[in-house]
């Protein structure tokens, strides 16, 4: 096992839809261990697998009663609304206050291949629409509110142009510094 480079916005494998994982297998478990230990070293109480390149639908994550992992999910039901500040591994150092669903009804399985059928509500319902967000290619920039989206960008264009200043050959990128 291993950590893994987390992907960040602008890259577009964050932006495309998951593929449904057909056969839980050995290599869906390794897979499931090595973003447990991306998602844990990082930290962070959520990781899905496009946010390291991989196009499976699944996603592990923490609500601080050790890693989970979820394959194939689906929110069937939600309801409610609760505003809460929400960041994102791959918009790593910034967050917003997220208008989401508070109660969360979500079905997937375990790497057992057992039926999963929870419904969560605040910090846990959070992460699972978070989560299956990206599955589904969407990032909370997306959530935000007009002015916040607007103000994010401008954040997110500057550290582009600042990145492409202090590392014009790529040096840096290359070594993943
Ligand atoms: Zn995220």
């Amino acid at each position: 096992m291993s950590t893994l480079p987390i992907r960040t916005y602008g890259d577009p494998v964050l932006g495309a839809k998951t593929t449904e994982v057909e056969e839980i297998d050995a290599r869906i478990a390794a897979l499931a261990a090595s973003m447990i230990e991306t998602m844990v070293a990082a930290p962070g109480v959520g990781l899905a697998a496009n946010q390291i390149g991989v196009q499976k639908r699944l996603f592990v994550y923490d609500k601080g009663e050790g890693p989970r992992v979820v394959v194939n999910p689906v929110i069937l039901e939600t309801s409610g609304e609760w505003l809460y500040e929400e960041g994102c591994l791959s918009v790593p150092g910034l967050s917003w206050p997220i208008t989401r669903a508070n109660a969360v009804h979500l079905k997937g399985f375990d790497l057992d291949g057992r039926e999963l059928d929870v419904e969560a509500t605040e910090f846990e319902g959070r992460i699972f629409q978070h989560e299956v967000d990206h599955l589904d290619g969407v990032l909370l920039i997306e959530r935000l509110t007009e002015d916040q989206r607007k103000e994010a960008k401008k954040i997110l264009r500057q550290r582009r142009l600042t990145f492409a200043r202090d590392d014009r050959d790529g040096f840096h990128q290359l070594l993943g510094e």
